[in-house]
């Protein structure tokens, strides 16, 4: 009789290993993976091998940067007990299907994914012409495959990648097979609906920017950062009215306020009853509503990063285990399992 988690559909994610998260992985998300723990069967893993395809050349912060991405990923919400979060190179079947794959991929698909023309035009302080970089989303269906995963939660901007997924899962499908049956099924992309949220300065909210609110930023320093963050340009003077449809911290309401405070800073911005201010300390209010509680539950795993460490490495071993049971069937599939009938002519001798 299968378990309930069975009859569940499969969800896999991963986010790269670069550290502390901000407010935009949160709500572009994380939010999303833990209201998903209990609807569906969930692997999320801290991708360490695709934070290599474009950093390389440093390493030596690779560990810790894992790390503080489970503590936030635990801070968050997201539960051991319900849902399976694992390290890629700990699950190293990756790199055995990535291989496999690689075989079957056309250049051609992967010249024509748009983040890799897009990031090949805009980083310009790293060397990408690597093959790694270029074949980061051959490694990336080889993450989602491993799992059969139903569904990928993914932003606007990866649908690419999951499409990709789908042709190299046909192709393969299509040239091998178990007794006629396919390996691989089709994943779907489950499109996390964006929300708009902007850093300090107005633009998207990004470590490469410098305009983040990271999880872990302490209350005084989610004020000061609130109090420095670009408003309405209208609102020169006090006496100006504003458009919180045309400001950042509006954006910011929308996102964490009641609609109460929604409300009430819609209505006194656009007659300048309010001040900017007085609606940037309502808004850090709601930020930190949201943030205190997770800084408590991050404060059990800091004090003790090994039970953060065990979690990952008893995630990596249940990860594996799905993982092997895949692999056996690509090896079968591709004829290159480990079993051995010799022919008949030759036992006979
Ligand atoms: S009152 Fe609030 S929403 Fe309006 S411009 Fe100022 S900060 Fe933005």
């Amino acid at each position: 009789m299968p378990s309930g988690t069975q009859l569940r559909k499969r969800v896999l994610s991963g986010m790269r290993s670069t550290g502390k998260l901000h407010l935009g992985n949160y709500v572009g998300a994380l939010d999303n993976w833990v209201r998903m723990q209990d609807q569906y069967e969930c692997f999320f893993f801290i991708a360490d091998w695709h934070a290599l395809t474009t950093d390389y050349a440093d390493t030596s912060r690779i560990k810790e940067n894992s790390v503080e991405v489970l503590l936030d990923w635990l801070a968050a919400g997201l539960d051991p007990d319900r849902c399976t979060m694992f390290i890629q190179s700990h699950v190293p079947q990756h790199a055995e299907l990535h291989l496999l794959f690689s075989m079957i991929t056309p250049l051609g698909w992967l010249e024509r994914v748009p983040t890799y023309k897009e990031q090949r035009e805009n980083i310009k302080d790293k060397d990408l012409g690597t093959y790694g970089f270029l074949g980061y989303p051959v490694l990336q269906a080889a993450d989602i495959l491993m799992y059969k995963a139903d569904f990928v939660p993914v932003g606007e901007d990866q649908v690419a990648h999951v499409e990709l997924t789908r042709e190299i899962a046909r192709r393969f499908n299509q040239f091998y097979n178990v007794n006629g049956r396919t390996v691989f099924p089709e994943p779907q992309s489950l499109l996390t609906p964006a929300a708009k949220l902007p850093g300090t300065d107005g633009r998207k909210m990004s470590k490469s920017y410098g305009n983040t609110i990271m999880l872990t930023d302490p209350e005084p320093v989610v004020r000061q950062k609130l109090k420095t963050m670009v408003t309405d340009p209208a609102r020169v003077r006090r006496s100006d009215p504003g458009n919180p449809d045309l400001c950042p911290v509006g954006d910011l309401h929308k996102i964490f306020s009641s609609s109460e405070t929604i409300a009430k800073v819609g209505e006194g911005c656009r007659s300048a009853a309010i001040g900017c201010i007085e609606c940037k300390s309502w808004a850090a209010d709601a930020l930190v509503n949201i943030l205190n509680p997770m800084q408590e539950r991050r404060k059990k795993y800091e004090d003790n990063p090994r039970l953060a460490w065990d979690i990952l490495e008893a995630g990596s071993a249940k990860a594996g285990r799905v993982a092997d049971a895949t692999m056996s069937e690509v090896r079968e599939a591709m004829g290159m399992s480990p079993e051995y009938e010799p022919p008949e002519s030759s036992a006979a001798k």
